[in-house]
C-alpha cells in the first residue's frame, strides 16, 4: 500500500517492516532499533487538540498513534484498545498539568497502575501486542531488563494475557523495595521475575545477548517491551502533544525530561520532528550523566554506574540515543553501526562537531547529585508546588537551570509518584508520602522471584523453562539452589 508507514533499522542491515512486525520483533535482527521510514505529520492532531482544550486524552492518543500504526490495526480496534488502556488511570485528565508559576509547569505522569510514566505507553503496548498476536495465532516470550519501573509497568501491561509470557530481569539489591515488590508480588502464571547478580547494564547486556542468539530467539519467539521497542516511544509522543497544546495554545513550548535510556526524551524529539511546536528539549540526568557529557563535549564515554536516589536513571549507556544518532548522521545505518561498534570496543567514541551542532540548537542538558535532587524536592514544596519524586525533581531542576526563553512555557515531566521513593522524599520534606489506595497493602504481599548470576546460559535456560511457546522442548528443571522462591 502506498501510504503504509514502514520502519527501518538504525543499523541499516535489516529489511523494512510494517508496524505489527516491528511491535513483535522489538530489536532489529542487525542489532539496531526501528524508526519510521519518514516522520508523519502530526500538526493536524496537534491543532485539533489546541482547538478542543477538554479533549479526552484517549482521543488525542488515537489521533497521534494512528499514522504510526497504519493498517496493522483497524481504526475501530485501535480506538477500543486505547480507550480501555487509559480507563486504567485514576485521574480524569490522565496526565494532569500543575503550574509552578512563571510559565513553569509540571506534568504528572504517575496516574497509571504502577505509578510511573511507563504505564502511559505500556498499557497501550500490552494491548496492541495481544491484539496483533491473536490476529496471527501466535505466542511470544517477552524478555526485559529493568532498573526499576519498566519491569512493573511491563508486567502490569502483560499479566494474564494468553499470547504472552513475560520474564523481567532486575539488578539484585539495586531497585527500591516498592519497585521490586510491584514486580515480585504479581501472582500470575505468565509473569516471571529474575534478580540478577549485577548492574542494570548487566541485565540489559543479557537481554541484548539473548536477542543476538538467533537459535534461542527463534525457539522462544523472543520479544521486548522495554524502551527499545518502537511502540513505546510512539505512545509516549501523546503526552507531549497534550501538554504542548494545553500549555502553549498553539505557540512554542519547551520540555524538561528526567532521562536515562533516552526513551522518554526521544519521544519529545519525535513530536518535534512531526510538527509539534517544541522550542527546547532539556535532558535532566543524575550522576550517571553520559547524556549530559555527550551533549557538552561530543564524546560518549562509559563510566561505572553509581547508585542514586533516582534509580530508574542509573544507567551507563543510553540505548535510545541510537535513534537520535541515526537522524544526526543522515540516516546512514552503516555509519551508526560503526560508531557503536567503536563505542563497545573502546568504551568511548566522539562524534564530529557538525553532527552535534544541529542537536545543540534545541537540546540542553544538566546533571544533579542526590543533595541537589533532595533540595529541589524541598524547595518546590516550600514554594507551594507539588511533592515531587526524585526523578521529577531532576526534571524541574534541569528545566530551571537550562530554560532559554522565559516567554514560552516549560513543561517538566514528573515521571513517578513520590510514594514510589518514600525514603528520599521523607529525607527531603520530613514527611513520608503514602501509597495510593490500590497499592496500600503492597508491603504485605508475598514475593516471587528467582536469583541468577549474570550468565547468559543460565538465564536462557530459565527463560526456556517458563516459556509456553509451543516449539519449545519440555521444560528444563531449575535447581532450587538458584534461589527459586516459588
Ligand atoms: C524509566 C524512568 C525514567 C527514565 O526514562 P527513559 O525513557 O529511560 O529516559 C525516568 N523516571 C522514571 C520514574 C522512570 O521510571
Amino acid at each position: 500500500m502506498e501510504d503504509r508507514l514502514r520502519y527501518v533499522s538504525t543499523r541499516g542491515q535489516s529489511p523494512p517492516l510494517d508496524f505489527a512486525d516491528v511491535l513483535v520483533a522489538g530489536l532489529a535482527t542487525d542489532g539496531g532499533l526501528y524508526v519510521p521510514e519518514h516522520w508523519p505529520d502530526l500538526s493536524g492532531a496537534f491543532e485539533r487538540t489546541v482547538a478542543a482544550p477538554g479533549r479526552p486524552y484517549a482521543d488525542v492518543a488515537v489521533d497521534v498513534i494512528e499514522p504510526f500504526v497504519g493498517d496493522s490495526v483497524s481504526p475501530d480496534d485501535l480506538r477500543s484498545l486505547v480507550v480501555d488502556a487509559y480507563d486504567q488511570f485514576d485521574h480524569p485528565d490522565v496526565a494532569p498539568l500543575v503550574e509552578l508559576g512563571g510559565g513553569m509547569w509540571v506534568m504528572e505522569l504517575f496516574h497509571g497502575p504502577t505509578l510511573a510514566f511507563k504505564d502511559y505507553a505500556l498499557q497501550v503496548v500490552g494491548r496492541l501486542f495481544d491484539h496483533v498476536l491473536a490476529q496471527r495465532d501466535q505466542r511470544v516470550t517477552i524478555v526485559g531488563a529493568t532498573s526499576g519501573d519498566t519491569g512493573s509497568a511491563a508486567i502490569e501491561a502483560c499479566r494474564d494475557r494468553e499470547a504472552l509470557d513475560i520474564v523481567i530481569l532486575h539488578p539484585h539489591g539495586r531497585v527500591s523495595d516498592v519497585q521490586r515488590r510491584q514486580m515480585t508480588t504479581v501472582d500470575s502464571m505468565n509473569v516471571h521475575n529474575v534478580a540478577i547478580d549485577g548492574t542494570f547494564d548487566d541485565c540489559q547486556d543479557l537481554v541484548k545477548a539473548m536477542f543476538a542468539d538467533t537459535a534461542f530467539r527463534d525457539a522462544v519467539h523472543l520479544s521486548a517491551v522495554n524502551s527499545i521497542n518502537w511502540a513505546r516511544v510512539m505512545a509516549q509522543v501523546v503526552y507531549y502533544v497534550v501538554a504542548a497544546a494545553k500549555v502553549g495554545r498553539g505557540g512554542p513550548v519547551s520540555f524538561s525530561v528526567p532521562t536515562g535510556n533516552f526513551g522518554n526524551m526521544f519521544a519529545g524529539e519525535v513530536a518535534r520532528r512531526c510538527g509539534v511546536p517544541i522550542r527546547q528539549l532539556v535532558i535532566g540526568s543524575n550522576r550517571n550523566d553520559i547524556l549530559t557529557r555527550f551533549l557538552r563535549t561530543g564524546t560518549m564515554t562509559m563510566e561505572p554506574v553509581v547508585p542514586t536516589i533516582s534509580p530508574s536513571m542509573d544507567i551507563g549507556v543510553s540505548s535510545n540515543l541510537e535513534r537520535l544518532l541515526f537522524e544526526l548522521m543522515g540516516r546512514d545505518g552503516v555509519a551508526v553501526a560503526d560508531l557503536l561498534t567503536r563505542f563497545r570496543d573502546d568504551g568511548t567514541v566522539s562524534v564530529p562537531v557538525d553532527v552535534l551542532a544541529p542537536l545543540r540548537e534545541h537540546f540542553d542538558a544538566a546533571s544533579f547529585d542526590d543533595d541537589q535532587t533532595r533540595s529541589t524536592i524541598a524547595s518546590v514544596l516550600a514554594e507551594g508546588g507539588p511533592v515531587l519524586d526524585p526523578h521529577g525533581a531532576i526534571g524541574v531542576a534541569a528545566g530551571r537551570a537550562c530554560r532559554r526563553d522565559a516567554t514560552s512555557p516549560m513543561v517538566c515531566l514528573a515521571t513517578a509518584h513520590p510514594a514510589k521513593f518514600p525514603d528520599a522524599v521523607e529525607e527531603a520534606t520530613g514527611s513520608r508520602p503514602r501509597l495510593p489506595g490500590r497499592l496500600a497493602d503492597l508491603m504485605d504481599r508475598a514475593e516471587h522471584f528467582v536469583r541468577l548470576p549474570a550468565e547468559l546460559t543460565e538465564v536462557e535456560a530459565f527463560v526456556q523453562s517458563v516459556s509456553r511457546v509451543p516449539s519449545v522442548p519440555p521444560a528444563k528443571v531449575v535447581s532450587p539452589d538458584r534461589g527459586t522462591s516459588r
